[in-house]
């Protein structure tokens, strides 16, 4: 079953091909820490951006590995993009997807300060 977040404002609006997760990642680094991300990652063609294209603003640091993404209009990051081995990927703040319950996820902890 797929589901769909949004920025706040609504311009961003995206749908994940998937089934929403059980699992999801919270990271310490200076950046997931300030905007307080829950994620997961998807696969490129499991994600569609349904609007909002010309609402996006890159913010790229450290080396650039990943595009984060947010809207102009209301400074939301509802998802960036990224690359692993498996391919290019999108990385969901899933506190952008209101069909899903952030504390019924099992959440695991990453240590990218230390990375
Ligand atoms: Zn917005």
């Amino acid at each position: 079953m797929a589901y769909s977040g949004s920025c706040h404002c609504g311009a961003v609006t995206f749908t994940v091909d998937a089934d929403p997760p059980s699992e999801a990642m919270s990271c310490n680094c200076s950046h997931c820490g300030r905007k307080g991300f829950i994620l997961t990652f998807v696969p490129v063609d499991q994600f569609r951006l349904d609007s909002g294209a010309d609402q996006l603003t890159d913010y790229l640091f450290y080396k650039h590995a990943i595009t984060h993404q947010f809207c102009k209009t209301c400074g939301t990051e509802a998802f960036a993009l990224g690359k692993s081995p498996q391919g290019e990927m999108r990385a969901i703040n899933l506190r952008c997807v209101p069909a899903i319950d952030i504390e019924a996820l099992t959440i695991q902890k990453i240590d990218g300060a230390s990375f």
